[in-house]
């Protein structure tokens, strides 16, 4: 990884106004977004708000809403991105992050959204190389939201 110094609030804002003007299918809700400046790899970051992003527009009706926000909290920044999709039951939770998983509902759906499975496990590798932390929760029919919690590193 090359890290660097990142405006994470404007990383976020350009990821996510470059993603609603592609997908006019979705609602596009905009909470807080907190300024955050840390010490990482841009790159690998905005792939993990790509990752993340996209599989919220993938496994949630069109008209749909998907929320974005982030604050900044004493010694971390906390992500977060929400949709009112399809959910992922209590049995596949657990093991969204393992390479190649896809829950069963998503696998069964037709048309098949396609996906490797692969995008949770590089999106979780790329959070715990910056030594932060990624969560899911979700309810089936209701929505997903996924958390990512970065530590606010400046020089080392
Ligand atoms: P890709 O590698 O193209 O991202 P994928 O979406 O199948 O494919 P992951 O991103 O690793 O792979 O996600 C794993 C599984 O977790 C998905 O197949 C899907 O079942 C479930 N999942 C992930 N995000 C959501 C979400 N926002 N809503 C509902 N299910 C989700």
């Amino acid at each position: 990884m090359r890290e660097a110094e990142v405006d994470f609030s404007k990383l976020l804002m350009d990821t996510w106004r470059e993603t609603e003007r592609v997908f006019t299918s979705h609602r596009f809700v905009l909470e807080e977004v907190q300024k955050v400046h840390l010490f990482g790899d841009a790159d690998r970051l905005k792939q993990v708000m790509l990752i993340l992003l996209e599989n919220a527009l993938k496994y949630t009706p069109k008209g749909g809403e998907v929320r974005l926000s982030l604050q900044h909290q004493g010694t971390h920044a906390l992500l977060k991105i929400a949709d009112t999709g399809m959910g992922i039951s209590e049995e596949d939770l657990p093991r969204v992050f393992e390479r190649f998983y896809r829950a069963d509902k998503s696998r069964h759906r037709s048309p098949d959204p396609g996906g490797t499975g692969l995008g949770l496990p590089i999106a979780r590798w790329i959070v715990e190389a910056h030594e932060g932390h990624i969560w899911i929760e979700s309810q089936v029919d209701q929505g997903t939201e996924v958390h990512v919690q970065l530590p606010i590193r400046t020089e080392e």
